[in-house]
Formats: C-alpha cells, structure tokens, sequence
C-alpha cells in the first residue's frame, strides 16, 4: 500500500528528501504539495478548506494536541531544523502564525522555496517596528510610534504624547501571549517594561477608537484580489469577542478602507490573505497591523460568503482562480466561545448550543484553559440584532449558561 506523500514525518526526521521525492513522484502526480506552518484553529480552517478542494496539506505542528494536528496528518518537530526539514516535502509552504525566524525564511527563499506570501510580505507583516515604520514612510496613516530600548524612550514618548500609551511587542508571541498593554503612567509603563523584558518592545500613541474594522484581501500572485465584507470587531478584556459584518460604517469610510487594503496588498506583492485591521478614530482610518494570513475576523466568511477566506487562501496560494466574497445575507455575526476560570468545556454543552437553530457552531478541540479561544459561532440574519441574538444564545449555552 503507497503511502501519501503528506505522510513524510519519519522521512524528514531522518533527512532522506530524496526518498521523499521519488515517493511522491511515484505515487502522486498532483501537484499541490502544500505545507502549513502552524497548527492552531486557522491552520485548522485552512486545512479543512484544503481537502475540500482535494489537498492535504502537512502541517508543521509544535504540540500534538495543536487544533489542527488533532484533525489531519501531521508531524511535530521541536529541534531548530525543523522548518527547513519541513519546507524540504513541500512545493509551497504558508503560514499560520509569525513566530518563525525571518532569516531562515529569507534563506528557504533564496534557496527557491516557494513561500507564500513571500519575503517581502513576510518582512512587513512579521515584524510591527519594521511594518510601521514602512507605512509611515509611505505616508499611509499609522499612529505615533517609537522603539523601546530602556525606560527613557517611553519618557521622551511621553513628554510628547502624554498618557495614556500603548505598549506593543514587535514579534508576535507564544498563543494566547498577550502583545499590547494599555498604560496609563509611569509607574504602569515601567511595570509592563520589567515584566517584558525579553522581549523587543515599541510603544504607540493611544488612539481614540471608534470603532475596530478589519478588512480581509486575498490576493493572487498576479495581482487579481478581492475583498471581504468589512468587518466590525468587538473587543473585551483584550479578547475579541464579537465580529460583525457589514461594519457599521458609511460608504465614504468603506470605501477608503477598502482601497486601502487592495493598495497595501499591491504594494507588499500580498498572495494569499492579507488582514488590515483598522481603528476608525475621530480623525479617520488609522492602520493598527497588517497580518499575511487568515484572520480571526474572517470567520465570518465561512457561512457568510460563497468562498471562505481560508479556501480563498488556499486557492490564491496555489494560484487557482478565487471564488466570489461578497456576503450572503443582509447581517452576519460570530461569537467567539472563550474558556473561563471553571474551565467548561463546550464539547460538553454541544447539545444544547445545537437546538439553537441556524446557527453554526466551530469548536477547536482544545482543552479549555482561561482566555482561550475554544471556539466560535457564527449566525445570519435580516439584520444585526436578529444575528446577534441567535450567535449570543449559542455561546451562552456552550459556555453553560441559559440564555433563553
Ligand atoms: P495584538 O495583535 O496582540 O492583539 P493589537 O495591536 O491588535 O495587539 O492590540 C490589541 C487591542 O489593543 C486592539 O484591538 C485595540 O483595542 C487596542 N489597541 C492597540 N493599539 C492601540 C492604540 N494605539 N490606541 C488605542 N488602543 C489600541
């Protein structure tokens, strides 16, 4: 019996490409050897949209109950050559998260690896110092911003920009990790200073917020794009809780968010998804953060669109023709299901979220820790409230609260 290719964990641990390649040559003709670094839920989503399609991609996992390992063919690799070992079985390798090492990437490329997005938008969207200061420079709106070496540098920002501030870390962190600290003082901003300090820090002005859109382009390598439905993301306690689509905003602002997406995706030869997520503050649109891969704020587009952003991704990174994203009811909401402090799992209340009829539930199979997103619901409706209530009565009832 051949084994499929994706199956080429002991193959890479003991570095045998060739056999590797011989292997798949034999067996598989098809030509989509896809490698997903990263097995959390979006890895998850991506992969499921992938086999829909006929692709099975590998994961690169760090756990064996990572959301998307738990769900597909994969293997997990902890010592430092585990990317490029990875990389060695596939034609073209994606990413879930940023937490990988910019310059093994830049050598993967220049070795002729296909990596999508490529360098360059890889280099933008891993890095917030590197990326801000290449939209400032490019006289796109971004909020002031400068790195933090010591406790002087927040001082300077400070006698400038006052408080509150907000602390950000440049690299994103482990998940769940949190990556922005609202700080109201001194005392405060030296607190965070202290306890983060191995990691590389910048610090931004605060932003009065109005509302937080993200506006998801999927982008082809030859320039076709499209974008998503804008939507609108709720935040509380630093978790996003809620995403709404259409954004409450008029058709001006729509317009330009959206313009403005398709340029950065041009500009930063973007394949696959690019996130723009966006605070509508009294002065206007102000970038928060570019991500180069599937979003959280797209869940929406599973059950809200012809083609999800996670098939549109995938389609786009192979270069297949993308599939239409507009919206296909009048209001769209998702509820993420966060765990809480007793621990509940949601599998367990899957019978009563299920009697609410319509919606969509999605659970990652993770266990349930405090803050941890577990999962997510999402409803359709002739309006926002009507969504809303049927999304809230189904998170509710998974987090094991009655809410009807
Ligand atoms: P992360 O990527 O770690 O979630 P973000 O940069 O998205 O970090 O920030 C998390 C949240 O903090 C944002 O959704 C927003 O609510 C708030 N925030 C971030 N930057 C600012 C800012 N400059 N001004 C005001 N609020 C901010």
């Amino acid at each position: 019996m051949p084994e499929p290719w994706y199956n080429a964990g002991r193959w890479v641990l003991a570095s045998c490409r060739r056999d590797y390649d011989r292997n798949v040559t034999s067996q598989r003709p098809a030509p989509y050897k896809l490698g997903i670094v990263g097995a959390g839920q979006i890895a998850r989503m991506t992969h499921q949209a992938a086999v829909k399609l006929g692709i099975t991609p590998r994961l690169l996992a760090e756990e064996h109950d990572d959301a998307a390992a738990l769900a597909a063919p994969h293997a997990v690799f902890s010592h430092p050559d585990a990317l490029s070992a990875f990389a060695d079985t596939c034609e073209i390798i994606t990413f879930e998260h940023e937490r990988i090492d910019l310059g093994l990437l830049e050598r993967l490329e220049d070795d002729g690896m296909v990596l999508r997005p490529g360098i360059k938008t890889i280099r933008v969207a891993f890095d917030k110092m590197h990326q801000r200061r290449v939209l400032l420079n490019r006289g796109l709106p971004v909020p002031p911003f400068t790195e933090v070496r010591g406790p002087d540098d927040i001082l300077d920002f400070a006698s400038v920009y006052g408080w509150p501030m907000v602390i950000k870390s440049v690299r994103a962190g482990a998940p769940g990790e949190r990556g922005a600290w609202i700080v109201e003082s001194e005392s405060e901003a030296l607190k965070v200073l202290s306890e983060q300090g191995n990691r590389q820090l910048m610090v931004e002005g605060f932003q009065a917020i109005v509302k937080e859109l993200v506006v998801l382009v999927v982008r082809r390598p030859s320039g076709s794009a499209r974008c998503y439905p804008i939507t609108e993301v709720i935040h509380a306690d630093g978790v996003c809780k809620e995403i709404r689509a259409p954004a409450s905003i008029g058709h001006r602002v729509a317009t330009e968010a959206r313009e403005l997406a398709l340029r950065l995706a041009d500009d930063f030869d973007a394949v696959g998804v690019l996130a723009v997520e966006l605070f509508l503050t009294t002065d206007g649109l102000v970038i928060n953060e570019l991500a180069a891969r599937p979003h959280n704020a797209g869940h929406i587009t599973i059950e809200g669109t012809p083609t999800s952003q996670f098939e549109n991704h995938v389609r786009a990174i192979l270069d297949l023709p993308l599939g239409p994203t507009w919206a296909t009811a009048p209001a769209i909401v998702t509820m993420n299901v966060i765990g809480g402090f007793d621990r509940i799992d949601p599998t367990d209340h899957l019978a009563e979220a299920l009697t609410v009829e319509g919606v969509q539930v999605h659970l990652y199979g993770k266990q349930p820790w405090p803050g941890r997103k577990l999962g997510h619901v999402t409803a359709m409706g002739d309006d926002l409230e009507q969504a809303r209530d049927l999304a809230r009565r189904a998170e509710a009832a998974l987090n094991g609260r009655r809410a009807w």
